[in-house]
This record gives C-alpha cells, sequence and structure tokens, in this order.
C-alpha cells in the first residue's frame, strides 16, 4: 500500500509538472506568435431577430500553430492571461478588429455594421484601455459608435468603482459596452442599475438548456423583460437552433449569433455574405 501510495504520489506530480510545462510551452510559443503571422482574426455574424438583417459581428482569436496545430481559444487566451501577454495582443486585436470593419460594406438595407470585442479583465484593469481604444478608433478612422466592447459580467462587477468611471468614459468616447456571459454570475441582475451598460449577451449554457430546462427560460425570459425595462439591448449567443431562435424571438430578445445562423468567418466571407443580402 506504501509502494502504491508513492507510485500514486509520483504519477500525479509527474502529471502536474507536465500540464505546467505544457502551459510554459505555450506561452512561449505564444510570445512572437502574431509578428509570425500564426494568429489570425475571424468574425462571427451577429443578426437582428426583429428583421434577420446582419448588422454586426464578433471578433474572435484563432492560433494556427505550425506544429501543434489548432489550439482552442479557451485554452491559449487563458495562457495569454495567467503570462500577461494579453496586454499586447488585446491592444493588436482591437486596433485590427476596427481597421477591418472600416472596410466592410453596408449591409442590405445600408446600415453599417459593428465590431464587437473582447476585452479581458486584465485590459480593464490595466489604465490604458481607453487610449488603446481612443487610439484604434483614431487609426482606423472608425466611428466610435460602431465599437462594442465585451467585458464580462464577472469583471466588472468584481471592481465596481473602477468599472463604473471606465465604463462611463468610454461611453463619453460613443462606444458601446455589453456584458459579454450574462446569467452566469447570478449577481449581475441587481448590478444592472449601477453599471453603466448598453447590452447583456446571454450566456450560450442558457441558449442550449432552453428548451429542456424550464429554470433556464424563465431566467432568459427575465433577463430579456429586466434588460427591456432599463433600456438595454439584449443578444443571445450560441443559437445553434430554429427552435431556439423562434423562442428568443418571441421573447422579444433583440439580436442573436450562433452557429444556426452562421459560424465564425474570414474576413473575406463576411464580406461575401453581406453581399449576398444578408438574411439568415
Ligand atoms: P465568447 O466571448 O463567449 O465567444 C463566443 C464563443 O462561442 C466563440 O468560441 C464562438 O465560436 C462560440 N460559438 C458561437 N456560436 C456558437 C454556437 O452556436 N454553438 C457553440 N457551441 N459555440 C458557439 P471561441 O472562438 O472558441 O472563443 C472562446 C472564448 O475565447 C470566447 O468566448 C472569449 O472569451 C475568448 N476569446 C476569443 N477571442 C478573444 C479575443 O480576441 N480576446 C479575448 N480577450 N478573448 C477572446
Ligand atoms: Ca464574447
Ligand atoms: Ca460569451
Ligand atoms: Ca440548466
Amino acid at each position: 500500500a506504501k509502494l502504491a501510495g508513492k507510485n500514486c504520489f509520483r504519477y500525479y506530480s509527474r502529471a502536474m509538472d507536465h500540464a505546467v510545462e505544457r502551459r510554459l510551452h505555450l506561452e512561449q510559443e505564444l510570445r512572437g506568435a502574431w509578428e509570425r503571422n500564426e494568429l489570425r482574426l475571424v468574425y462571427q455574424p451577429i443578426f437582428r431577430t426583429r428583421d434577420r438583417m446582419l448588422c454586426g459581428a464578433e471578433v474572435l482569436l484563432r492560433w494556427d500553430h505550425p506544429v501543434l496545430g489548432a489550439i482552442p481559444p479557451s485554452l491559449f487566451i487563458d495562457v495569454a492571461e495567467q503570462s500577461g501577454l494579453i496586454q499586447v495582443l488585446g491592444p493588436k486585436v482591437l486596433r485590427a478588429a476596427c481597421e477591418q470593419a472600416k472596410r466592410w460594406p453596408r449591409n442590405a438595407i445600408g446600415e453599417e455594421l459593428f465590431i464587437s470585442v473582447n476585452v479581458s479583465p486584465k485590459q480593464l484593469r490595466n489604465g490604458n484601455l481607453l487610449q488603446e481604444v481612443e487610439s484604434s478608433l483614431l487609426g482606423s478612422g472608425l466611428a466610435a459608435s460602431r465599437l462594442h466592447l465585451e467585458l464580462t459580467e464577472t469583471a466588472v462587477i468584481g471592481d465596481e468603482m473602477l468599472a463604473v468611471s471606465l465604463l462611463e468614459k468610454l461611453h463619453r468616447a460613443g462606444v458601446r459596452v455589453w456584458l459579454d456571459d450574462f446569467g452566469t454570475g447570478f449577481s449581475g441582475l441587481s448590478h444592472l442599475r449601477q453599471v453603466p451598460v448598453d447590452g447583456v449577451k446571454i450566456d450560450r449554457s442558457f441558449v442550449a438548456d432552453m428548451e429542456r430546462d424550464a429554470d433556464d427560460l424563465a431566467l432568459t425570459t427575465a433577463i430579456i423583460a429586466m434588460a427591456h425595462a432599463l433600456g438595454i439591448t439584449v443578444v443571445a449567443e450560441g443559437v445553434e437552433q430554429e427552435a431556439q431562435f423562434e423562442l428568443l424571438s418571441q421573447r422579444g430578445c433583440d439580436l442573436v449569433q450562433g452557429y444556426w445562423l452562421a459560424r465564425p468567418l474570414d474576413a473575406p466571407g463576411l464580406v461575401s455574405l453581406l453581399e449576398q443580402g444578408s438574411m439568415a
């Protein structure tokens, strides 16, 4: 038994070393990945429920490593956040996305699309976000009202004083702010009154279970009603089936995003979708 215990310990400790080594290796590889052109941006279309018009897109980062292949964002974004690399990558994504959005044609009814950019909690706290936003807008020539920032609910609620003053400054600059993964940190509902946000993105997990789970449906319905009472836009993400789209549509959800409507596309793919007439 002693021996087994020992072996067991060694096994776990080796497994842990391995995981740590792997992350360190990823971190080293991620440094300079942008310069080596291994990182690219894709754009997932966002549609208005009412008229099914393509009206914006969320930019998502992709990493194609020459040896390891495609690395999931959930993994490398986490590595980038833990290592602080996100402070370098985040502004690059922001700038490149603004430049891309500036080139997009208008949609079928003549509207300019918005671009929605994920901002990590680290970027929110390093004190440079406002300046980075302003220089990306100035450098790209994109109108501020076309830029949406997605901040996670927990990042904003975690430090309300900082968040409120920063969000107010962003507002004054003309940028829109959305709370991402909304509903996962349940505190959000009551905090919506205090934090100046323009929209909430209902987390994918609610949308996925809506049809089977009465609680998730009730919560989704409540989020939509309450957001609307406060004059806030509601986006649902992870819409994979028509039935989910219909449920959200009936409840007045303003915008939808998900595989049923469109997968994330490269820049030419988004432009050709726009040129097709942009109906879902
Ligand atoms: P997120 O912000 O919640 O992004 C939405 C994720 O859901 C994306 O995964 C998207 O591809 C996926 N998705 C969209 N529609 C569907 C659907 O119908 N079904 C399913 N199953 N999934 C759907 P992705 O691209 O793997 O990104 C994962 C996370 O990585 C993002 O979650 C975001 O937190 C982070 N991330 C990605 N790009 C960036 C970035 O440029 N900056 C920062 N800070 N985070 C990023
Ligand atoms: Ca997001
Ligand atoms: Ca999300
Ligand atoms: Ca559930």
